[in-house]
């Protein structure tokens, strides 16, 4: 039996005991399962942020930590953790992040809200939008939830660039990578999608300079994370030309009620829903990482704890 302790309060043990029972008989695996176990005997830990920092040091037989959130970065720095750590790639929540940017690039690209907000008798005559083709996006990052969020937004025939920290080539997509790239993939851009990891390196990546050279009236979306975006030079360029804010993650969640982001008629806040890890695609995912572990094979989606993500 390989040992596989559940460690995470939200999602929880509920939601994920079945799907994952499941995936493990379907990849041949004899597991015991549970949210409860002595650490000693642990093989294997399927973890959620929810669960708090872990100390890992009595975990003595683990072989690996499998994250059921794609970003990592409360993980990463446990010293404690001195095992492979992957990181969440899963087929139902990059569906659900394409649906979540697409929604927002469509709402803002066909300036929906005012027609849901003007049904007011006047007839706007000549409010037609341009064409996808006529609008710059571009999306800071490029793994596997930005790129599939470009090859969706190319697919509507919008100008798509992207940046990377690594050279890299995408259908469809104008690829930028590291410090250089950066200016000329946000020059001009009408729409810019953040799915960028929390890191060092990506720390206020959006900042005063950075939202300078965006389109008059741009929007920006950010699905990746809070410190992405220094808040203070946003709410700045938001009281000058840029346009509109999608912001799902914050610094601090749940984003305080007194945040001037609520209230502000340009800032739209979502509660961190972009889109979640879903748990029968996901069950799948984590077995097939134990079936590596114990063929001795790559494991799926390991983060680089150097790098950070
Ligand atoms: P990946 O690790 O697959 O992709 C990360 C991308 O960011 C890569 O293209 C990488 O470049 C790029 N990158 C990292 N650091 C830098 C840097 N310093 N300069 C330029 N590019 C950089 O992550 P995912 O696509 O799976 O997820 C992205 C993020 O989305 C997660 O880290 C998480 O924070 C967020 N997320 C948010 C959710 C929500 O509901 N709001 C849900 C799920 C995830 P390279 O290709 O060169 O390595």
């Amino acid at each position: 039996m390989i040992n596989v302790l559940f460690a995470s309060g939200s999602p929880g043990y509920d939601d994920y005991e079945a799907p994952l029972r499941a995936a493990f008989e379907a990849a041949g695996l004899a597991v015991n399962l549970s949210p409860e176990m002595d650490p000693a005997e642990v093989e294997y830990v399927i973890y959620g942020p929810s669960k708090g920092q872990l100390d890992f040091t009595p975990f003595k037989r683990l072989k690996a930590v499998l994250s059921l959130w794609a970003g990592v970065e409360t993980m990463v720095t446990n010293e404690t953790l001195q095992v492979p750590l992957c990181r969440m790639v899963d087929h139902g929540l990059t569906e659900g992040m394409v649906e979540w940017v697409m929604g927002h690039a469509l709402r803002f690209h066909l300036g929906m809200d005012t027609h849901l907000q003007g049904q007011d008798g006047i007839w706007r005559a000549g409010s037609a939008p341009p064409l996808a083709r006529e609008r710059k996006v571009c999306v800071l990052g490029l793994g596997a939830l930005g790129s599939a969020c470009a090859q969706a937004l190319a697919a509507l025939n919008f100008e798509v660039h992207g940046w990377v920290r690594l050279e890299k080539s995408l259908e469809g997509v104008t690829c930028h990578h590291g410090e250089s790239g950066l200016a000329p993939a946000l020059r001009a851009a009408d729409i810019v999608v953040l799915l960028l990891p929390a890191t060092p390196a990506t720390t206020h990546v959006i900042n005063a300079e950075r939202l300078a050279l965006l389109a008059p009236g741009a929007c920006l979306l950010n699905p990746g994370r809070g410190p992405l975006v220094d808040d203070d030079a946003l709410l700045a360029a938001l009281a000058g030309g840029l346009g509109h804010a999608v912001l799902d993650v914050f610094d601090v969640e749940p984003l305080p009620a007194d945040h001037p982001f609520w209230a502000h008629p340009k800032v739209v806040v979502t509660p961190h829903i972009a889109s979640e890890t879903r748990a029968v695609t996901a069950a799948q995912v984590v077995a097939e990482n134990v079936r590596r572990g114990e063929a001795g094979e790559p494991f799926l989606h390991q983060v680089d704890r150097d790098a950070g993500y």
